[in-house]
């Protein structure tokens, strides 16, 4: 709690030397060429943010739980919403399992594989997860691609929501012809009872997410990360204007607070928390307006305690 306010934070991710590993496989798999590309771009990565891309990390799934909680306590954080990074991701499994009725996580799948939907209902029936996550860009999707549609359609009959990342992202598997948001106008209308989330306000492509809102009640915008998109349009705007636009837009039911925080060596993203709290209290939100964005919306969406 802050001031009273529960806060849950909504897009956070666990990266474990799994992930690192998961993420080695697949690069093995891959022909030589692609894999020098790849050594190129993650060297200026590093060089870029002075970052590694993730952490080694060899914690036990219940140690990871607990110092996650231990994080999230030091920041008033009362409940965290972790996203799959990768379909086979079963670390992330006992994570949730150890955290109690703190932890919730969105899983992913990759459409293209014909086991997906099987995969999906598995993690929320057997394994307690809460929503899906889809990430066009990375896997190469279109998400009104027919083939799609039977998640959705799991999703429905689950009543779950499902978190997109559009727009511009870190990956490097990332294929821009897949990031538009409005590619997803189509399956907005034909699943209406499915509360869809798109991150980062649209990574970039604002805009779009805004004309969407324009046409569909369904849609809801995460605020989740750096938001360092912001300083790649053309125009000069601040995070501070583009909450406002977006209050103005989707109302503060549809507005979902995040940070992406994601190593543990890093901490919790503290920063990212108090600049967009500092924001909704700037915009003279009342505090019951500020308590659905920083938390009421999420738990509505996912049912709020665990089965
Ligand atoms: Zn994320």
């Amino acid at each position: 709690m802050i001031d009273g306010i529960e806060i849950v934070d909504a897009h956070m991710h666990i990266m474990t030397a799994a992930t690192n590993r998961w993420i080695r496989q697949r690069l093995g798999e891959k022909d030589p060429g692609y894999r020098r590309a790849y050594q190129l771009w993650s060297d200026g990565f590093r060089k870029r943010y002075d970052s590694e891309l993730g952490e080694e990390n060899e914690d036990p799934p219940e140690k990871l739980a607990r110092d996650w909680a231990r994080e999230l306590d030091r920041h008033g954080v009362d409940r965290a919403v972790f996203v799959a990074l990768y379909p086979e991701e079963d670390e992330l499994t006992q994570v949730i399992e150890a955290g109690g009725q703190r932890f919730y996580a969105f899983a992913t799948v990759d459409p293209r594989e014909a086991d997906a939907a099987q995969l999906l209902r598995r993690r929320i029936v057997e394994q307690g997860y809460v929503g899906l996550k889809l990430y066009p860009t990375t896997m190469a999707f279109l998400p009104s691609d027919r083939a799609v549609y039977p998640l959705y359609e799991e999703c429905r009959s689950l009543g779950v929501p499902v978190l997109f990342h559009l727009g511009i992202t870190l990956q490097y598997e990332a294929d821009l012809r897949y990031a538009n948001p409005i590619e997803l106008h189509p399956v907005l209308k034909d699943f209406p009872e499915v509360p869809f989330i798109i991150a980062h306000f649209g990574a970039g492509y604002f805009r779009e997410v805004l004309f969407l809102a324009y046409h569909v009640n369904n849609l809801h915008v995460d605020t989740c990360g750096k938001n360092v998109w912001i300083d790649y349009l053309p125009y000069r705007t601040t995070l501070s204007e583009v909450f406002e636009r977006t209050l103005q837009v989707f109302g503060p039911e549809r507005i979902i607070f995040g940070t992406d925080s994601r190593m543990l060596s890093r901490g919790y993203r503290r920063a990212v928390l108090r600049q967009q709290l500092g924001i909704l209290r700037s915009l003279e939100l009342g505090r019951e307006e500020i308590s659905l964005i920083m938390g009421a919306n999420i738990l509505r969406l996912i049912g709020g305690s665990k089965t």
